[in-house]
């Protein structure tokens, strides 16, 4: 392991709503701790989003905010939404920020792991067999598609008859991009990636097929699939070791990175990393659990990871980010559990104590293996 870097990295913190808070808490913790231990020096930048921004700022993204972020390193993001927000009109909506951050820091890239971690194969609604070898990256295009695409809204045809429309649009460069990263990201991994799209059926998915076939050969050594979405959500719950890399649009992306969530147990193990052209940005995958919210209840080791992910992607620290998760592996081999991840004989713990295991297993891990 490399111990001696002397970068300063700046990193917003967005703490957000409900569990938000609780588990960012947690993430910082083990932030702070390996970046010291790889001498890497940080600067917090705390600011609000979510309903937090709008109590601060009447708005759920303020652009001092945005600003802030686009100045950093890296953006770690806790969660948005909860029941006192439900009644406002879209653009107040929690989930309202997070779009606009998306948009604003031109986060195009949506990278969700999923990995079964041996301790937790029974915490899987599907039977270990069939996810015991499961290792995946699901590779969401984010900021373009059916989403953003225009024109879309409300209206009333000529017999006035009321419909509703979105628009499925995307640019030849939003898919290259996309797929560059995908193929990047593969060669960094088993070298294979399925490009999901419904070419049968629509013409952006036939030039999704296209411009993603035109820039393989700019990586000679990745094997490229494609696969129709229909038949890519029944492969997932079949056969989900077969999957490498999974590229794909906004929407597709959206519904199969929660199917292959569900394999993992818990949206409570899940991270995320949202890679741009303006910063990236770090958050679990899972909402601001307002039932549990206050409680010490949370799960925080999906933020956890994500803070491995920030490792590796925004301060380029591989052994950093593998340290983390080698300690998390580590918290659950002795039985440690937070109450979403039920498991016969575990040793329950609330959210910050499920930290400080991760933190005590960092500590024992020594710089050349454990
Ligand atoms: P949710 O992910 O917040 O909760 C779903 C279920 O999972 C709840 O039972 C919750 O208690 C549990 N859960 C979630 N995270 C957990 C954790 N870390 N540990 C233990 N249990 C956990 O989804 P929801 O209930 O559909 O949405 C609640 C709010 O969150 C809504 O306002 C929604 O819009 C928002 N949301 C935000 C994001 C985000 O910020 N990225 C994502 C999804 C939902």
């Amino acid at each position: 392991m490399s111990e001696n870097r002397n970068e300063e990295f700046r990193v917003t913190v967005l703490p957000g709503d409900g569990i938000g808070p609780e588990v960012v808490e947690t993430g910082v913790r083990v932030l702070e701790e390996v970046a010291q231990r790889f001498s890497v020096a940080l600067c917090l930048d705390y600011d609000d989003i979510g309903w937090a921004a709008v109590k601060r700022y009447g708005v759920p993204l303020a652009d001092e905010t945005l600003d802030r972020v686009r100045k950093s390193d890296a953006v770690l993001l806790g969660a948005v939404g909860g029941a006192e927000a439900e009644s406002k009109d879209f653009a107040l909506r929690p989930e309202a920020g997070l779009l606009a951050l998306r948009k604003g820091m031109d986060l195009y890239a949506n990278l969700r792991p999923v990995r079964i971690l041996a301790p937790l194969l029974d915490a899987s609604p599907l039977k270990p067999e069939i996810v015991k070898d499961t290792d995946l990256l699901v590779v969401r295009e984010l900021v373009g598609g059916i989403y953003f695409g225009e024109p879309r809204g409300r209206e009333r045809t000529e017999q006035g008859e009321e419909r509703a429309l979105n628009t499925m649009v995307y640019t030849v460069s939003q898919i290259e991009r996309v797929a560059r990263m995908a193929f990047s990201l593969a060669m960094e991994r088993r070298k294979r990636v399925v490009s999901v799209d419904k070419a049968n059926v629509l013409d952006v998915s036939l030039l999704w097929r296209e411009v993603v076939t035109r820039i393989h050969p700019e990586f000679p050594e990745v094997e490229l699939g494609h696969l129709y979405v229909d038949n890519c959500a029944m492969q997932l719950i079949r056969a989900p070791e077969q999957f490498d890399v999974i590229v794909t649009g906004n929407l597709f992306g959206d519904i199969l990175s929660d199917e292959a969530a569900v394999l993992a147990g818990s949206i409570g193990m899940l991270p995320s990393a949202s890679l741009g052209t303006q910063g990236s940005l770090y958050e679990p995958v899972h909402g601001s659990a307002p039932d549990i919210a206050g409680q010490d209840k949370a799960n925080p080791l999906a933020t956890i990871l994500s803070v491995a992910m920030m490792f590796r992607y925004a301060f380029g620290l591989k052994e950093a980010g593998a340290l983390i998760e080698q300690a998390v592996l580590a918290a659950l081999e002795q039985g440690f559990r937070t109450s979403d991840l039920r498991a016969e004989g575990a040793r329950f713990v609330g959210t910050k104590a499920m930290g400080d295991c991760v933190l005590d297993q960092i500590g024992r891990i020594r710089p050349d293996g454990p």
